[in-house]
């Protein structure tokens, strides 16, 4: 389970892969329910399960009871975890993921009695846990999928109103079916998931400084845009190039110009953790967006930062600098690219006018 030990379960989401998440869990949740309502409504025309169950009773038991349970969780769910809660952790999305699967299973149990298989089906959300990449939420959920089936055996079973004659249950049956297909499933979905992992993160990320990429960027900005669309929140643009860098290449070598860089991306994932995004823009190039409308500050931090640090090389202690633009975007644009183009021309500016120092566009 290398996988689900590795993984960064506390990684905290930015707005946009919560609300990717959300979007993703909720419509998959909403289909699940669409679909077992689907099959409710075949079994309820198609079969009566004992003479004397009236059809009125049939109906509450098997469609309205389940389906209301599911259906009253999943809107509370989805209010609370897209309206009040705004950015959190992958944790938060795999607890309340679990906490879901695990009504709509206790749904279907306390209502299907009747149904020997009926263990198998808790072997659902047990299938779902590689995803949620994370040990201590799979075990939760092996525990309440556990809990579940000991309710069933003791309680939904001996209590049901309408269990077929014909129906036994052999625990000893049901718990290998379940630990065995529990085991399958895991070992071929995390080596799925861990290809999934894999590519994504290196699709999504540079490998020399860890920041975004040029791609991710401008998915960023375009989302940030979209955001002052809908409340109109002012966000920054800064962008920043290396001064002189042909020039560090040449006299410390390639190698040693990464270590630049890789410097510059440090104080760019710094300055941004709290309240932004970063990305290595392109070669020596960085990009920065920030959720307010001050960024000169943060500009100023890092070209401060840089200029103060000594790199040691081969020829002793050296100093670069750098070159930032920013830009506020608290008016629309005609396109993401028209307003990345204001930091631009911000940037032009502070390497005409001497370089090391940071620019802020005007209108
Ligand atoms: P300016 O002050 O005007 O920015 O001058 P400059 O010499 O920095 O010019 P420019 O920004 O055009 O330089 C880009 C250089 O960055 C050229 C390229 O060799 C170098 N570069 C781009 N990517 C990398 C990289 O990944 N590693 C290293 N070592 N160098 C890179
Ligand atoms: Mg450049
Ligand atoms: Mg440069």
């Amino acid at each position: 389970m290398a996988l689900l030990k590795n993984a960064k379960s506390n990684q905290t989401l930015n707005e946009k892969q919560w609300d990717e998440w959300n979007r993703a869990i909720f419509s998959l949740f909403w289909k699940i329910w669409l679909l077992t309502l689907f099959v409710e409504l075949l079994l309820f025309i198609f079969y009566q399960p004992t003479p004397e169950c009236s059809k009125g009773y049939y109906f509450y038991l098997f469609i309205v009871k389940p389906s209301g349970i599911e259906l009253l969780a999943l809107v509370l769910f989805q209010l609370i975890f897209t309206r009040v809660f705004k950015s959190h952790n992958r944790r938060t999305v795999s607890v309340y993921t679990i906490l879901l699967i695990s009504i709509f299973a206790g749904a279907t149990v306390c209502v299907h009695t009747s149904v020997g298989m009926l263990p198998a089906m808790l072997l659902l959300p047990m299938m779902l846990t590689p995803l949620y990449r994370d040990i201590i939420m799979t075990m939760l959920q092996a525990v309440l999928v556990i809990l579940l089936y000991i309710a069933n055996y003791f309680y939904f079973t001996p209590n049901t109103p309408y269990m077929l004659p014909q129906t036994s249950f052999s625990p000893v049956v049901d718990i290998c079916i379940f630990i065995g297909g529990t085991v399958v499933t895991c070992v071929i979905l995390e080596k799925v998931n861990q290809d999934i992992v894999i590519n994504e993160e290196r699709s999504r990320h540079d490998s020399l400084t860890h920041l975004y990429n040029h791609e991710c960027f401008y998915e960023e900005l375009e989302y940030y845009r979209k955001r002052y669309e809908k409340d109109q929140k002012p966000f920054s643009v800064i962008i920043a190039d290396i001064d002189n860098f042909k020039k560090v290449n040449d006299t410390y070598g390639h190698a040693f110009g990464d270590e630049v860089i890789h410097k510059v991306g440090e104080l760019f994932m710094e300055n941004s953790k709290k309240e932004g995004f970063s990305a290595r823009y392109g070669g020596e190039e960085f990009s920065m967006l920030l959720r307010h409308d001050a960024p000169e500050a943060v500009a100023e931090k890092i070209r401060a930062d840089f200029a103060a640090f000594a790199f040691q090389t081969p020829l002793g202690e050296a100093q670069f600098t750098l070159s930032l633009g920013a830009a506020v975007y608290d008016h629309p644009r005609a396109s993401a690219s028209s307003f990345f183009e204001e930091a631009d021309s911000a940037l032009y500016e502070a390497k005409r006018s001497g370089k090391n120092r940071v620019v802020l566009h005007k209108d």
